[in-house]
């Protein structure tokens, strides 16, 4: 039987369009749900948009539309990117989607059953811009340190679930790393803000009207990211579908940023506990970029459109650029200079000029398989690839086919095939098979990274033609 591999990103809050740090973790779970594929798994790649909350109905307000018309554009413009960057997803969930708002109400419902639910008065400061609760300790002179505005007072009677309760069971579960959290740090972390003694967490709201009302109490709609979480079971049909929830619960990896994991560490496996539900395997925090070292944000105007980026340097020099530079799980920084090194150095130097190379002098002689020096090098390659991959190290993944890409130019340097072909059309032969091997394994290496990429070394190796340029240098 086929192994299952369910994959996440988050599901991206609608107030804005996609940016570049969206589409980085986008692109990340492509290569994986794409790896997945190739090692002949039954993949599902999930991601979608979180269209409810007080901050939409802003934004809608101020576009001028009503907040239903205003997050379908937007996810529109989701659907657009991810189509124009090479995303496989297998699904779109959108939490205006029916099949989402059924979901929910029935999760909403098992929960009041569970008991864990109740009402209270709550009287707190509130930042709409994180669309959450937040405490005096989190302000930075009395402003929410990532949106510079003050938080709102508000006191209403809410309903409220008991995760108190559960700490103490999801803490054992991190601990011993049956809800995987990884980076080590970000474990660490999490475990110590269970340690700091969360209290209880309100699961409605009573003023905000753009959402999904509460199946036991009308007047209050569900706060927003109790019902964002669930996307991850509402889309594959929970309560909905009983096969296919089955064949793919629990997630085998939800992809995450910082600044969410105490959403998805902490509160989403109390929510599963409390209703019975499985949880999922493993959750991976990546880190956050800067753009030339300053923090990427709508007023500074630094943020960068990916789709502005794919159509000037190509999707496959986006897709490379963000997963080589920086480490995957670390905090990293973004520039176009590093892009535009990266890219004539890596890929019009290094990989382009290979196969075209390889490709030029082979169509000029007849190959025989012969498989020696350099072939015996494509295992270790391929292992340290492979271990990579598993512990989400998508550079290092990166930097041993780069390796196998050296071994190839290093190869050649040393035998000179281009004078072999005059003088020993043998050896020449000989020589070129060796190459022509390892670039079939340089192809299907690349292919979840740079999907149409190793698609044109593929054909190219086909047709056994001359080489055409991949990446023409900037
Ligand atoms: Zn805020």
């Amino acid at each position: 039987m086929k192994k299952k591999f369910y994959i996440t990103t988050p599901i991206y809050y609608t107030n804005q369009a996609p940016h570049v740090g969206t589409a980085y973790t986008t692109i990340a779970a492509d290569v994986l749900a794409r790896y997945h594929r190739q090692k002949g798994d039954d993949v599902l790649f999930l991601t979608g948009t979180d269209e409810h909350g007080e901050k939409i109905a802003q934004a809608a307000k101020k576009a001028g539309k009503s907040p239903q018309e205003f997050v379908d554009g937007i996810a529109e413009e989701f659907k657009k990117s991810w189509k124009a960057l090479n995303i496989s997803n297998d699904d779109f969930i959108r939490t205006t989607d029916e099949k989402h708002k059924r979901g929910v109400e029935k999760f909403l419902l098992k929960l009041k059953e569970s008991g864990k639910v109740y009402q209270d008065e709550y009287k707190g400061l509130y930042c709409t811009g994180c669309e959450k609760f937040i405490t005096k300790k989190e302000l930075v002179d009395g402003k929410c340190p990532d949106h510079q505005k003050e938080p709102e007072l508000i006191s209403e009677t809410n309903y409220f679930f008991k995760l108190k309760d559960f700490l103490p069971q999801v803490k054992k579960l991190i601990e011993d790393d049956k809800i995987l959290i990884e980076p080590q740090e970000r474990k660490k972390e999490v475990l110590s803000l269970i340690d700091q003694d969360l209290g209880n967490f309100s699961i409605s709201r009573q003023n905000v009207e753009w959402g999904i009302p509460l199946p036991f109490d009308k007047k209050q709609n569900i706060y927003v990211w109790v019902e964002a979480l669930q996307n991850y079971v509402t889309a594959i049909g929970y309560e909905d579908n009983k096969e296919k929830f089955n064949q793919y619960w629990p997630a085998d990896l939800h992809l995450v940023g910082k600044d969410i994991i105490k959403f998805h560490a902490i509160f989403w496996p109390a929510l599963l506990l409390a209703v019975g539900l499985k949880l999922p395997k493993k959750i991976f925090v990546h880190g956050f970029f800067t753009i030339d070292g300053q923090k990427m944000s709508k007023t500074l105007g630094n943020v960068i459109d990916p789709i502005y980026l794919a159509d000037k340097y190509g999707v496959d020099s986006l897709r490379y650029f963000l997963l080589r530079e920086i480490a995957f799980g670390q905090d990293g920084d973004f520039s176009i200079r590093r892009l535009e090194e990266r890219y004539n150095a890596d890929l019009a130097n290094g990989l382009g000029n290979l196969v075209s190379r390889v490709l030029t002098l082979a169509s000029k002689i007849n190959i025989i398989g012969k498989q020696g020096e350099l072939t015996k090098k494509i295992e270790p390659v391929r292992k340290k690839y492979q271990e990579a991959l598993a512990q989400i190290k998508f550079n290092e993944a990166l930097e041993s086919v780069w390796q196998l890409i050296g071994f190839c130019d290093e190869y050649i340097e040393k035998n000179k095939p281009w004078e072999l072909v005059k003088n020993d059309q043998k050896k020449a032969g000989e020589i070129l098979s060796e190459l022509l091997i390892s670039l079939k394994e340089i192809s299907s290496l690349l292919e979840p990274f740079l999907p149409d990429t190793a698609e044109k070394i593929m054909s190219q190796l086909k047709d056994n033609k001359k080489g055409k340029s991949l990446f023409p240098r900037l």
